[in-house]
Protein backbone atom coordinates (compact mmCIF):
# COMPACT_ATOMS: atom_id res chain seq x y z
CA UNK A 1 0.00 0.00 0.00
CA UNK A 2 1.23 3.41 -0.70
CA UNK A 3 -0.24 6.03 1.41
CA UNK A 4 1.67 9.01 -0.66
CA UNK A 5 4.18 11.72 0.72
CA UNK A 6 4.18 14.74 2.88
CA UNK A 7 6.25 17.94 3.16
CA UNK A 8 7.91 18.36 6.66
CA UNK A 9 7.87 22.06 7.33
CA UNK A 10 11.80 23.19 7.77
CA UNK A 11 12.59 23.28 11.33
CA UNK A 12 15.48 24.75 13.67
CA UNK A 13 17.19 21.91 15.61
CA UNK A 14 19.54 22.78 18.10
CA UNK A 15 23.45 21.30 18.28
CA UNK A 16 23.16 18.76 21.56
CA UNK A 17 27.01 18.52 21.32
CA UNK A 18 30.09 18.77 19.52
CA UNK A 19 32.77 15.85 19.50
CA UNK A 20 35.78 14.93 17.86
CA UNK A 21 34.54 11.36 17.22
CA UNK A 22 31.29 10.31 17.14
CA UNK A 23 30.65 6.45 17.42
CA UNK A 24 27.40 5.33 16.57
CA UNK A 25 26.02 1.89 17.98
CA UNK A 26 27.12 0.30 20.80
CA UNK A 27 27.62 -3.33 20.32
CA UNK A 28 31.11 -5.20 20.13
CA UNK A 29 32.72 -2.80 17.56
CA UNK A 30 31.20 0.63 19.03
CA UNK A 31 32.77 -0.28 22.21
CA UNK A 32 35.81 -0.71 21.10
CA UNK A 33 35.73 1.79 18.93
CA UNK A 34 34.77 4.72 21.67
CA UNK A 35 37.10 3.48 24.30
CA UNK A 36 40.25 3.65 22.23
CA UNK A 37 39.19 6.96 20.78
CA UNK A 38 38.89 8.27 24.48
CA UNK A 39 42.24 6.91 25.04
CA UNK A 40 43.80 8.14 22.55
CA UNK A 41 42.66 11.79 23.38
CA UNK A 42 40.07 12.29 21.46
CA UNK A 43 36.42 13.89 23.11
CA UNK A 44 34.26 10.77 22.55
CA UNK A 45 30.44 10.12 22.22
CA UNK A 46 28.75 6.90 21.86
CA UNK A 47 24.99 6.96 20.58
CA UNK A 48 22.91 3.72 21.45
CA UNK A 49 19.24 3.04 20.91
CA UNK A 50 19.36 1.14 23.82
CA UNK A 51 19.29 1.49 27.49
CA UNK A 52 22.59 -0.40 27.55
CA UNK A 53 26.07 -1.35 25.46
CA UNK A 54 26.49 -4.95 23.75
CA UNK A 55 24.70 -5.09 20.86
CA UNK A 56 23.55 -8.23 19.91
CA UNK A 57 25.66 -9.78 22.61
CA UNK A 58 22.84 -8.16 25.54
CA UNK A 59 20.32 -7.08 23.05
CA UNK A 60 19.74 -10.74 21.22
CA UNK A 61 21.13 -12.36 24.04
CA UNK A 62 23.69 -14.06 21.69
CA UNK A 63 25.08 -16.65 24.26
CA UNK A 64 28.77 -16.83 23.95
CA UNK A 65 31.51 -15.08 22.73
CA UNK A 66 32.95 -16.76 19.32
CA UNK A 67 36.78 -18.21 19.38
CA UNK A 68 39.26 -15.48 20.31
CA UNK A 69 42.23 -18.20 19.27
CA UNK A 70 42.71 -19.82 15.79
CA UNK A 71 42.49 -23.03 17.93
CA UNK A 72 46.65 -22.99 18.83
CA UNK A 73 46.92 -19.30 19.83
CA UNK A 74 45.00 -16.52 20.68
CA UNK A 75 45.04 -14.08 17.72
CA UNK A 76 41.94 -12.14 18.81
CA UNK A 77 43.70 -9.94 21.61
CA UNK A 78 43.91 -6.02 22.87
CA UNK A 79 40.61 -4.70 23.72
CA UNK A 80 38.36 -7.41 22.92
CA UNK A 81 40.07 -9.76 25.01
CA UNK A 82 40.84 -7.46 28.03
CA UNK A 83 36.56 -7.18 28.14
CA UNK A 84 36.00 -10.75 28.05
CA UNK A 85 38.55 -11.25 30.65
CA UNK A 86 36.43 -8.26 32.83
CA UNK A 87 33.61 -10.08 32.35
CA UNK A 88 34.73 -13.34 33.42
CA UNK A 89 36.32 -11.55 36.41
CA UNK A 90 32.74 -10.33 37.22
CA UNK A 91 31.01 -13.57 37.29
CA UNK A 92 30.35 -15.50 39.78
CA UNK A 93 33.00 -17.64 41.79
CA UNK A 94 31.88 -21.24 39.68
CA UNK A 95 31.99 -19.22 36.42
CA UNK A 96 35.22 -18.05 37.33
CA UNK A 97 36.69 -21.44 38.11
CA UNK A 98 35.27 -23.21 35.24
CA UNK A 99 35.98 -20.42 32.27
CA UNK A 100 39.29 -18.77 33.88
CA UNK A 101 41.67 -20.26 31.06
CA UNK A 102 38.80 -20.65 28.06
CA UNK A 103 39.05 -18.52 25.46
CA UNK A 104 36.82 -19.86 22.83
CA UNK A 105 33.30 -19.95 22.73
CA UNK A 106 32.68 -18.21 26.64
CA UNK A 107 29.42 -17.92 27.85
CA UNK A 108 28.20 -14.24 28.43
CA UNK A 109 26.34 -13.61 31.46
CA UNK A 110 24.19 -10.37 30.00
CA UNK A 111 23.99 -8.25 33.26
CA UNK A 112 27.21 -8.89 33.93
CA UNK A 113 28.75 -7.96 30.22
CA UNK A 114 26.17 -4.87 30.25
CA UNK A 115 28.09 -3.44 33.73
CA UNK A 116 31.22 -4.68 33.00
CA UNK A 117 30.79 -2.19 29.54
CA UNK A 118 29.42 0.96 31.16
CA UNK A 119 32.22 1.03 33.33
CA UNK A 120 34.87 -0.08 30.58
CA UNK A 121 33.59 3.22 28.70
CA UNK A 122 33.20 5.45 31.70
CA UNK A 123 36.36 4.74 32.91
CA UNK A 124 38.12 5.26 29.42
CA UNK A 125 36.19 9.06 29.25
CA UNK A 126 33.92 7.88 26.40
CA UNK A 127 30.77 10.21 27.09
CA UNK A 128 27.54 7.36 26.57
CA UNK A 129 24.39 8.57 25.47
CA UNK A 130 21.80 5.68 25.16
CA UNK A 131 17.63 5.34 23.98
CA UNK A 132 18.99 7.74 21.42
CA UNK A 133 18.35 6.70 17.70
CA UNK A 134 20.52 7.95 14.75
CA UNK A 135 18.28 8.97 11.43
CA UNK A 136 19.96 11.40 9.58
CA UNK A 137 23.33 12.74 8.65
CA UNK A 138 24.59 16.12 7.56
CA UNK A 139 26.93 16.37 5.17
CA UNK A 140 29.02 18.93 3.62
CA UNK A 141 28.46 20.46 0.49
CA UNK A 142 30.60 18.56 -1.52
CA UNK A 143 29.18 15.37 0.04
CA UNK A 144 32.66 14.00 1.26
CA UNK A 145 32.34 14.82 4.83
CA UNK A 146 29.70 14.22 7.64
CA UNK A 147 29.35 17.27 9.49
CA UNK A 148 26.93 15.27 12.13
CA UNK A 149 24.07 13.66 12.34
CA UNK A 150 20.09 13.89 13.54
CA UNK A 151 19.09 12.17 16.76
CA UNK A 152 15.84 11.56 18.34
CA UNK A 153 14.96 10.44 21.36
CA UNK A 154 12.93 11.29 24.57
CA UNK A 155 14.48 14.84 25.35
CA UNK A 156 13.11 15.83 21.42
CA UNK A 157 15.25 16.01 18.31
CA UNK A 158 18.77 17.30 18.01
CA UNK A 159 22.08 17.23 16.10
CA UNK A 160 25.25 16.39 17.21
CA UNK A 161 28.27 17.82 15.36
CA UNK A 162 31.77 16.07 15.17
CA UNK A 163 34.98 15.88 13.25
CA UNK A 164 34.97 12.23 12.68
CA UNK A 165 32.67 9.26 12.61
CA UNK A 166 32.48 5.85 13.26
CA UNK A 167 29.71 3.57 12.11
CA UNK A 168 29.21 0.69 13.97
CA UNK A 169 25.60 -0.20 13.54
CA UNK A 170 25.86 -3.46 12.31
CA UNK A 171 23.81 -2.43 9.31
CA UNK A 172 26.14 0.22 8.00
CA UNK A 173 22.96 2.72 8.76
CA UNK A 174 25.17 6.03 8.74
CA UNK A 175 27.34 5.17 5.41
CA UNK A 176 23.93 4.04 3.52
CA UNK A 177 22.10 7.63 5.00
CA UNK A 178 25.65 9.12 3.09
CA UNK A 179 24.91 7.87 0.08
CA UNK A 180 27.56 5.08 0.54
CA UNK A 181 27.11 1.97 -1.80
CA UNK A 182 26.72 -1.25 -0.22
CA UNK A 183 24.89 -4.49 -1.17
CA UNK A 184 22.11 -7.17 0.95
CA UNK A 185 22.38 -10.66 1.44
CA UNK A 186 23.05 -13.02 -1.43
CA UNK A 187 22.48 -12.52 -5.51
CA UNK A 188 18.23 -13.30 -5.03
CA UNK A 189 18.53 -10.67 -2.14
CA UNK A 190 18.08 -14.03 0.47
CA UNK A 191 19.47 -13.05 3.89
CA UNK A 192 20.69 -15.30 6.93
CA UNK A 193 17.54 -16.24 9.28
CA UNK A 194 17.47 -14.38 12.40
CA UNK A 195 17.92 -16.30 15.84
CA UNK A 196 15.39 -15.19 19.47
CA UNK A 197 18.10 -15.97 21.73
CA UNK A 198 16.99 -17.08 25.37
CA UNK A 199 17.83 -17.59 29.11
CA UNK A 200 16.71 -20.81 30.62
CA UNK A 201 16.72 -20.99 34.70
CA UNK A 202 16.21 -24.41 36.92
CA UNK A 203 18.18 -26.57 34.79
CA UNK A 204 19.74 -29.02 35.80
CA UNK A 205 23.64 -29.31 33.76
CA UNK A 206 24.52 -32.40 35.93
CA UNK A 207 21.40 -34.02 34.56
CA UNK A 208 21.93 -32.93 31.36
CA UNK A 209 25.79 -34.06 31.61
CA UNK A 210 24.71 -37.33 32.36
CA UNK A 211 22.26 -38.03 29.36
CA UNK A 212 24.98 -37.56 26.95
CA UNK A 213 27.54 -39.35 28.90
CA UNK A 214 25.21 -42.20 29.13
CA UNK A 215 24.15 -42.60 25.56
CA UNK A 216 28.11 -42.32 24.55
CA UNK A 217 27.10 -41.06 21.55
CA UNK A 218 28.02 -37.09 20.76
CA UNK A 219 25.09 -36.65 18.40
CA UNK A 220 22.71 -37.66 20.83
CA UNK A 221 21.24 -34.24 21.00
CA UNK A 222 20.92 -33.87 17.38
CA UNK A 223 18.96 -37.31 17.15
CA UNK A 224 16.59 -35.72 20.22
CA UNK A 225 16.06 -32.45 17.66
CA UNK A 226 15.36 -34.45 14.31
CA UNK A 227 13.00 -37.06 16.40
CA UNK A 228 11.50 -34.02 17.60
CA UNK A 229 10.98 -32.54 14.31
CA UNK A 230 9.56 -36.16 12.83
CA UNK A 231 6.93 -35.66 15.76
CA UNK A 232 6.15 -32.29 14.76
CA UNK A 233 6.96 -30.92 18.40
CA UNK A 234 9.43 -28.66 16.53
CA UNK A 235 9.57 -26.95 13.00
CA UNK A 236 12.04 -27.70 10.41
CA UNK A 237 15.49 -26.34 9.54
CA UNK A 238 18.49 -26.65 11.72
CA UNK A 239 18.78 -29.96 13.31
CA UNK A 240 21.38 -28.88 15.82
CA UNK A 241 21.45 -27.05 18.92
CA UNK A 242 25.02 -25.45 18.51
CA UNK A 243 24.36 -23.06 20.98
CA UNK A 244 24.24 -24.09 24.89
CA UNK A 245 25.81 -21.78 26.86
CA UNK A 246 26.36 -22.54 30.63
CA UNK A 247 25.94 -19.39 32.83
CA UNK A 248 25.99 -21.81 35.44
CA UNK A 249 24.62 -25.30 36.19
CA UNK A 250 20.83 -24.16 36.68
CA UNK A 251 21.22 -21.08 33.64
CA UNK A 252 21.81 -21.69 30.29
CA UNK A 253 22.07 -19.62 27.22
CA UNK A 254 20.68 -20.67 23.86
CA UNK A 255 20.89 -20.21 20.57
CA UNK A 256 18.58 -22.99 18.19
CA UNK A 257 15.97 -22.06 15.57
CA UNK A 258 15.48 -20.01 12.99
CA UNK A 259 13.15 -16.85 11.68
CA UNK A 260 13.19 -16.65 8.02
CA UNK A 261 12.71 -13.77 5.59
CA UNK A 262 13.74 -11.12 8.24
CA UNK A 263 15.63 -7.89 6.77
CA UNK A 264 16.79 -6.31 9.72
CA UNK A 265 17.39 -2.37 8.16
CA UNK A 266 12.86 -2.98 8.03
CA UNK A 267 10.85 -2.02 11.55
CA UNK A 268 7.81 -4.43 10.05
CA UNK A 269 10.21 -7.14 9.68
CA UNK A 270 12.13 -6.73 12.89
CA UNK A 271 8.29 -6.60 14.41
CA UNK A 272 7.44 -10.09 12.81
CA UNK A 273 10.65 -11.40 13.66
CA UNK A 274 10.25 -10.41 17.23
CA UNK A 275 6.51 -12.11 17.70
CA UNK A 276 7.67 -15.41 15.64
CA UNK A 277 10.78 -15.76 17.18
CA UNK A 278 8.78 -15.70 20.82
CA UNK A 279 6.39 -18.01 19.54
CA UNK A 280 9.42 -19.77 18.39
CA UNK A 281 10.79 -19.95 22.04
CA UNK A 282 7.97 -21.33 23.60
CA UNK A 283 7.79 -23.97 21.33
CA UNK A 284 11.18 -24.85 21.91
CA UNK A 285 10.83 -24.82 25.82
CA UNK A 286 8.22 -26.99 25.80
CA UNK A 287 10.20 -29.73 23.26
CA UNK A 288 13.33 -28.93 26.08
CA UNK A 289 10.65 -30.14 28.87
CA UNK A 290 9.45 -33.09 27.02
CA UNK A 291 12.74 -34.39 25.00
CA UNK A 292 15.72 -33.38 26.87
CA UNK A 293 17.18 -34.65 29.83
CA UNK A 294 17.76 -32.00 33.08
CA UNK A 295 15.24 -29.46 31.32
CA UNK A 296 12.05 -30.54 32.44
CA UNK A 297 11.58 -28.01 34.80
CA UNK A 298 13.33 -25.51 32.97
CA UNK A 299 12.05 -21.79 33.32
CA UNK A 300 11.87 -18.94 30.10
CA UNK A 301 13.75 -16.00 32.21
CA UNK A 302 14.08 -13.95 29.28
CA UNK A 303 14.00 -13.82 25.35
CA UNK A 304 15.89 -11.38 23.33
CA UNK A 305 14.93 -7.54 23.29
CA UNK A 306 14.71 -8.02 19.47
CA UNK A 307 15.46 -10.60 16.84
CA UNK A 308 19.59 -11.55 16.53
CA UNK A 309 19.97 -10.60 13.00
CA UNK A 310 23.13 -11.82 11.20
CA UNK A 311 23.25 -9.82 8.06
CA UNK A 312 22.08 -7.29 6.89
CA UNK A 313 24.32 -4.57 4.47
CA UNK A 314 27.92 -4.88 3.39
CA UNK A 315 29.07 -1.32 2.49
CA UNK A 316 31.60 -0.75 -0.51
CA UNK A 317 34.95 -0.37 1.29
CA UNK A 318 37.95 0.76 -0.69
CA UNK A 319 39.11 -2.87 -0.51
CA UNK A 320 36.47 -5.72 -0.69
CA UNK A 321 37.60 -9.14 1.75
CA UNK A 322 36.90 -11.76 -0.40
CA UNK A 323 36.54 -15.50 -0.12
CA UNK A 324 39.85 -16.35 -2.15
CA UNK A 325 41.47 -14.04 0.79
CA UNK A 326 39.81 -15.96 3.12
CA UNK A 327 40.80 -18.99 1.82
CA UNK A 328 44.68 -18.25 0.86
CA UNK A 329 45.08 -16.96 4.26
CA UNK A 330 45.97 -13.66 2.38
CA UNK A 331 48.22 -10.63 4.31
CA UNK A 332 47.90 -7.11 3.28
CA UNK A 333 50.06 -4.05 3.86
CA UNK A 334 47.59 -2.50 5.96
CA UNK A 335 46.68 -5.24 8.19
CA UNK A 336 44.82 -4.22 11.56
CA UNK A 337 43.64 -7.35 12.64
CA UNK A 338 43.65 -11.29 12.06
CA UNK A 339 40.65 -13.76 11.75
CA UNK A 340 40.64 -17.54 12.30
CA UNK A 341 36.72 -17.45 12.54
CA UNK A 342 35.03 -20.00 10.12
CA UNK A 343 32.72 -18.99 7.16
CA UNK A 344 28.92 -19.81 9.44
CA UNK A 345 26.43 -18.97 6.60
CA UNK A 346 22.89 -19.80 8.15
CA UNK A 347 20.10 -21.55 5.94
CA UNK A 348 18.61 -18.60 4.00
CA UNK A 349 15.05 -20.99 4.17
CA UNK A 350 14.27 -24.33 6.39
CA UNK A 351 14.97 -26.31 3.24
CA UNK A 352 18.89 -24.77 2.44
CA UNK A 353 21.51 -26.32 4.19
CA UNK A 354 24.29 -24.01 6.35
CA UNK A 355 27.69 -23.36 4.52
CA UNK A 356 31.02 -24.14 6.71
CA UNK A 357 34.60 -23.15 5.85
CA UNK A 358 37.28 -23.50 8.20
CA UNK A 359 41.27 -22.55 8.06
CA UNK A 360 43.33 -24.98 9.07
CA UNK A 361 44.35 -24.72 13.19
CA UNK A 362 47.10 -22.11 13.38
CA UNK A 363 46.05 -20.59 10.40
CA UNK A 364 44.54 -16.73 9.82
CA UNK A 365 44.02 -14.31 7.21
CA UNK A 366 44.72 -10.70 8.06
CA UNK A 367 41.77 -8.16 7.76
CA UNK A 368 42.85 -4.61 5.99
CA UNK A 369 42.08 -0.92 7.23
CA UNK A 370 40.12 -0.52 3.72
CA UNK A 371 37.66 -2.64 4.05
CA UNK A 372 36.51 0.04 6.90
CA UNK A 373 36.87 2.80 4.46
CA UNK A 374 33.66 3.23 2.71
CA UNK A 375 34.22 5.15 -1.01
CA UNK A 376 33.22 8.43 -1.25
CA UNK A 377 33.38 9.64 2.37
CA UNK A 378 36.73 11.15 4.11
CA UNK A 379 35.49 11.15 7.69
CA UNK A 380 33.76 7.55 8.31
CA UNK A 381 34.78 4.69 9.06
CA UNK A 382 32.50 1.42 9.30
CA UNK A 383 33.38 -0.98 11.70
CA UNK A 384 31.52 -4.55 12.84
CA UNK A 385 29.73 -6.64 10.86
CA UNK A 386 28.52 -4.46 7.88
CA UNK A 387 32.03 -3.95 6.92
CA UNK A 388 33.30 -4.37 2.84
CA UNK A 389 33.48 -8.08 2.07
CA UNK A 390 31.81 -10.63 -0.11
CA UNK A 391 28.96 -12.46 1.24
CA UNK A 392 31.25 -15.45 2.56
CA UNK A 393 33.60 -13.48 4.61
CA UNK A 394 31.09 -11.73 5.91
CA UNK A 395 29.64 -15.33 7.62
CA UNK A 396 33.03 -15.38 9.34
CA UNK A 397 34.03 -11.86 9.81
CA UNK A 398 30.32 -10.86 11.46
CA UNK A 399 31.29 -12.05 14.96
CA UNK A 400 32.11 -10.35 18.43
CA UNK A 401 35.80 -10.87 18.72
CA UNK A 402 36.47 -9.65 15.37
CA UNK A 403 33.89 -6.71 15.60
CA UNK A 404 36.34 -5.94 18.40
CA UNK A 405 39.52 -5.70 16.59
CA UNK A 406 37.85 -3.96 13.83
CA UNK A 407 36.17 -1.33 15.96
CA UNK A 408 39.93 -0.99 17.83
CA UNK A 409 41.39 0.09 14.76
CA UNK A 410 39.10 2.19 13.38
CA UNK A 411 39.09 4.21 16.90
CA UNK A 412 42.71 4.42 17.04
CA UNK A 413 42.78 5.22 13.45
CA UNK A 414 40.02 8.48 14.45
CA UNK A 415 43.33 9.79 17.13
CA UNK A 416 45.52 9.70 14.34
CA UNK A 417 43.66 11.57 11.78
CA UNK A 418 42.43 14.04 14.91
CA UNK A 419 46.11 14.68 15.56
CA UNK A 420 47.16 15.40 12.07
CA UNK A 421 43.79 17.15 11.27
CA UNK A 422 43.87 15.00 8.12
CA UNK A 423 41.17 12.15 6.41
CA UNK A 424 40.56 8.27 7.08
CA UNK A 425 42.82 7.82 4.04
CA UNK A 426 45.33 10.02 4.97
CA UNK A 427 46.85 8.59 7.82
CA UNK A 428 50.13 6.41 8.31
CA UNK A 429 49.15 2.77 8.51
CA UNK A 430 52.53 1.72 9.83
CA UNK A 431 52.15 4.19 13.29
CA UNK A 432 48.26 2.44 12.98
CA UNK A 433 49.77 -0.66 13.26
CA UNK A 434 52.05 0.80 15.55
CA UNK A 435 49.80 1.76 17.87
CA UNK A 436 47.52 -1.38 17.85
CA UNK A 437 50.94 -3.30 18.91
CA UNK A 438 51.13 -1.24 21.61
CA UNK A 439 47.75 -1.79 22.80
CA UNK A 440 48.24 -5.77 22.84
CA UNK A 441 46.21 -5.98 19.12
CA UNK A 442 47.94 -9.31 17.51
CA UNK A 443 48.93 -8.87 13.73
CA UNK A 444 50.91 -12.03 12.81
CA UNK A 445 53.89 -13.90 14.14
CA UNK A 446 57.22 -11.40 13.89
CA UNK A 447 55.12 -8.71 12.31
CA UNK A 448 56.80 -5.48 11.29
CA UNK A 449 54.45 -2.54 10.83
CA UNK A 450 54.69 -1.13 7.02
CA UNK A 451 56.59 -4.12 5.75
CA UNK A 452 54.80 -4.62 2.46
CA UNK A 453 54.43 -8.06 2.33
CA UNK A 454 53.61 -10.05 5.92
CA UNK A 455 54.10 -13.68 5.63
CA UNK A 456 50.70 -13.91 3.26
CA UNK A 457 49.38 -17.45 3.44
CA UNK A 458 51.42 -18.34 6.15
CA UNK A 459 50.17 -20.16 9.23
CA UNK A 460 49.97 -17.45 11.37
C1 LIG B 1 21.62 -15.47 16.59
C2 LIG B 1 23.04 -15.03 16.52
C3 LIG B 1 24.02 -15.82 17.07
C4 LIG B 1 25.33 -15.40 17.07
N1 LIG B 1 26.27 -16.15 17.69
C5 LIG B 1 27.47 -15.60 17.96
C6 LIG B 1 28.33 -16.22 18.87
O1 LIG B 1 28.06 -17.29 19.40
N2 LIG B 1 29.49 -15.58 19.17
C7 LIG B 1 29.85 -14.39 18.57
O2 LIG B 1 30.92 -13.87 18.89
N3 LIG B 1 29.05 -13.83 17.66
C8 LIG B 1 27.85 -14.36 17.38
N4 LIG B 1 26.99 -13.75 16.52
C9 LIG B 1 27.43 -12.57 15.75
C10 LIG B 1 27.54 -11.31 16.56
O3 LIG B 1 26.72 -11.31 17.69
C11 LIG B 1 27.23 -10.03 15.77
O4 LIG B 1 27.55 -10.15 14.42
C12 LIG B 1 28.02 -8.91 16.39
O5 LIG B 1 27.43 -8.64 17.65
C13 LIG B 1 28.03 -7.68 15.54
O6 LIG B 1 28.62 -6.65 16.28
P1 LIG B 1 28.46 -5.15 15.83
O7 LIG B 1 29.11 -4.32 16.87
O8 LIG B 1 28.89 -5.00 14.42
O9 LIG B 1 26.88 -4.90 15.79
P2 LIG B 1 25.74 -5.16 16.88
O10 LIG B 1 26.15 -6.11 17.91
O11 LIG B 1 24.51 -5.44 16.09
O12 LIG B 1 25.60 -3.73 17.56
C14 LIG B 1 25.06 -2.63 16.86
C15 LIG B 1 24.48 -1.66 17.87
O13 LIG B 1 24.08 -0.47 17.18
C16 LIG B 1 22.82 -0.03 17.65
N5 LIG B 1 22.21 0.72 16.56
C17 LIG B 1 21.94 0.24 15.32
N6 LIG B 1 21.44 1.23 14.54
C18 LIG B 1 21.40 2.34 15.30
C19 LIG B 1 20.98 3.68 15.04
N7 LIG B 1 20.55 4.08 13.83
N8 LIG B 1 21.04 4.57 16.06
C20 LIG B 1 21.50 4.20 17.29
N9 LIG B 1 21.92 2.94 17.58
C21 LIG B 1 21.87 2.03 16.59
C22 LIG B 1 22.10 -1.32 18.01
O14 LIG B 1 21.09 -1.11 18.97
C23 LIG B 1 23.24 -2.20 18.55
O15 LIG B 1 23.39 -2.08 19.94
C24 LIG B 1 25.67 -14.16 16.46
C25 LIG B 1 24.69 -13.36 15.89
C26 LIG B 1 23.38 -13.78 15.93
C27 LIG B 1 22.34 -12.88 15.37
Amino acid sequence: MNYGHITVPQAEVPVSREVDVLVIGGGAAGIAAAISAAEGGASTMIVEQRGYLGGMGTVALVPAFCPYTDKVKPIIRGLGLKLMERMKQACDPGYQEEYREQLDWVPIDPEVLKRVYDNAVLESGVTPLFHTFVYDVVRSPDGQTIEGVMIVNKSGRSFIRCRYIIDCTGDGDIAALSGVPFQKGGGDGELQPGSMCYLLANVDRPRFSRFLAETGDTGQLHRTVEQAILEGALPEGRKSISGLAWVSDQLVGVNFGHVFGVDGTKAEDLTRGAIEGRRTVLRQLEFFRKYVPGFEQAHLVASGEQLGIRETRRIQGDYTLTVDDFVAARSFPDDIARNAYYIDIHLATSKSDMTFNHLPPGVSHGVPYRVMLPVGIRNLWVAGRSVSSDRAVQGSLRVMPNCFSMGQACGTAATLALRDGTDSRSISIPELQQRLLEQDVWLGENFVPGAAEQDAGQAQ
